[in-house]
């Protein structure tokens, strides 16, 4: 429980009103003191979730190989910035470094932008390279990104900026917004009305059925702007890793998770994580309109069929015990199958025009690789 938060919360509903989602999350996630990514360690078998690279070496080697060989078609620049947003444990680019050459190690300047002091903490602990910079926010990183190519990625981080819900009434469209009720002690969904101006500021779909939720991530989308400004000036290309839908649709995807089961959003804020889907078409059309250059989104089993995972899992079980050969192909099947993380998570890659292709989107129907 942290009280302490739902306390916070509660004053702030009196003071204002109902908070919007975004408020909510934004409060429950990183409050100063009290905050779900300033309290507590979220991820491993100890904590709430288990991501990617935990489940695997083999998710951040494929990542590193798949940088090496762009860095290598866009001609081996002797410098490179390579910013990981969101690094968790730094898992990703312990196994990211192991697998890449000692040139290419040898160009890469790190940078990582991280909000919790515990994860930031951990990074520290576990990482070896004698060029690490930690920034607070996207911006602070990309001003000392300057003069060379940054390559960029960001796996599991979308997913945790605050979104918010807009739901189709009788009325029209309203926001979906946060009540706190004194005689019962708890919080409850409710809804503020929209003004048409709102309506259409935010471009939100038309003819859909009374009771319809469409999210939008506001931050999500600042991000991939100066993200995709950032790439079109300096070169280079990032990666969008995240569970989400390549089509923008509407849908409730927000989600709590404690202790690796679903939580309820309304019950013990700052305890839980709290996570939506990744709109990748929204995003994809922002890069696109700063001048970028997208690949996919592709799905995650097939972007990492296509770079080779099937043939590093084989190289990793000839040195393997039996017991280890039990994991790996399990995590190989987690990783990939359709019905685990294969489908769900989706990958992108932004570029900058003059940038090569990224490996990975060739058998990827939606590759729309031009600014067309
Ligand atoms: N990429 C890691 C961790 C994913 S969890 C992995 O795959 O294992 C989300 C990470 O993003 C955490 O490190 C968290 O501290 C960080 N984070 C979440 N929201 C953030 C924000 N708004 N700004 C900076 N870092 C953030």
């Amino acid at each position: 429980m942290n009280s302490e938060l739902k306390k916070y919360l509660i004053g702030r509903i009196k003071q204002e009103g109902p908070l919007t989602i975004a408020q909510y999350m934004n409060l429950s996630l990183y409050h100063s003191e009290f905050g779900y990514y300033r309290t507590v360690n979220p991820i491993g078998h100890n904590g709430d979730f288990v991501t990617s690279p935990e489940i695997s070496q083999m998710f951040g080697e494929i990542i590193g190989v798949c940088f090496m060989e762009l860095w290598q078609r866009m001609g081996r620049p002797p410098n490179i910035h390579l910013i990981e947003l969101g690094p968790g444990q730094g898992t990703l680019i312990q196994d990211f470094l192991r697998a890449i050459s000692p040139e290419f190690k040898n160009a890469i300047d790190l940078h990582f932008v991280d909000v919790s002091p515990i994860l930031k903490e951990e990074q520290r602990n576990r990482l070896e390279h004698p060029r690490i910079t930690w920034h607070d926010d996207i911006e602070a990183a990309f001003v000392s990104c300057q003069k060379s190519p940054t390559l960029i990625i960001a796996n599991e981080f979308f997913d945790a900026l605050p979104i918010h819900q807009y739901i189709m009434t009788t009325y029209g469209w309203a926001e979906r917004v946060i009540a706190y009720t004194e005689e019962t002690n708890r919080f409850s969904y409710t809804t503020n009305p929209l003004t048409a101006n709102d309506c259409e500021k935010l471009a939100l779909p038309k003819n859909l059925k009374q009771g319809s939720i469409f999210e939008v991530c506001h931050g999500a989308r600042y991000m991939t702007s100066v993200m995709a400004q950032h790439l079109c000036r300096q070169g280079g290309a990032g990666l969008v890793i995240d569970y989400g839908h390549i089509r923008s649709a509407a849908g409730d995807t927000l989600q709590a998770v404690r202790q690796h089961s679903y939580h309820d959003i309304l019950v013990d804020p700052g305890t839980a994580d709290l996570t939506a889907h990744v709109d990748f078409e929204a995003l994809q059309n922002i890069a696109r309109d700063q001048g970028a250059t997208i690949y996919g989104p592709t799905t995650q089993g097939s972007f990492l069929s296509e770079l080779g995972i099937d043939i590093r899992a084989g190289k990793i079980k000839q040195v393997a015990s039996l017991e280890q050969i039990t994991e790996i192909d399990r995590a190989l099947h987690r990783l990939t199958h359709p019905t685990q993380m294969g489908n769900l998570f989706k990958v992108m890659a932004i570029t900058a025009p003059q940038t090569p292709a990224p490996c990975g989107f060739a058998l990827c129907t939606q590759s729309t690789s031009s600014a067309a």
